[in-house]
C-alpha cells in the first residue's frame, strides 16, 4: 500500500493473475489495446477465460482490472474495451 498523491490518473500496466484452479500466481503486464480472453496458466496449464460480465482474463483473475476499465473507473471516459 502506498498512500503518495498521484495528480493524474495512473494505469497499473500489471496485474497478477491467480489461478482459480491451482492457486499459482503471476504477475503478467496487460497490453493497454487490447483484452486477453485466454491466459494459459504457467503452473497447471488451465486455460482461463473471463468470468461473466468481465471483458478479459485480468478483470476475472487479476489483481488489477484491464486498462479500459481502469480508466472508465477513473472516470476518463475511454470506454471500449472489448464491448
Ligand atoms: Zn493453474
Amino acid at each position: 500500500m502506498t498512500d503518495s498523491p498521484s495528480p493524474t490518473p495512473q494505469l497499473d500496466l500489471r496485474s497478477e493473475i491467480t489461478c482459480p484452479h491451482c492457486g499459482h500466481r503471476k504477475v503478467e503486464e496487460m497490453p493497454t489495446d487490447a483484452c486477453q480472453f485466454f491466459y494459459a496458466c504457467d503452473s497447471c496449464g488451465a486455460v482461463l477465460r473471463p468470468k461473466a460480465g468481465d471483458c478479459c482474463v485480468f478483470c476475472s483473475y487479476g489483481s488489477v482490472p484491464c486498462p479500459p476499465v481502469q480508466l472508465e473507473r477513473q472516470g476518463a471516459g475511454a470506454g471500449g474495451c472489448c464491448r
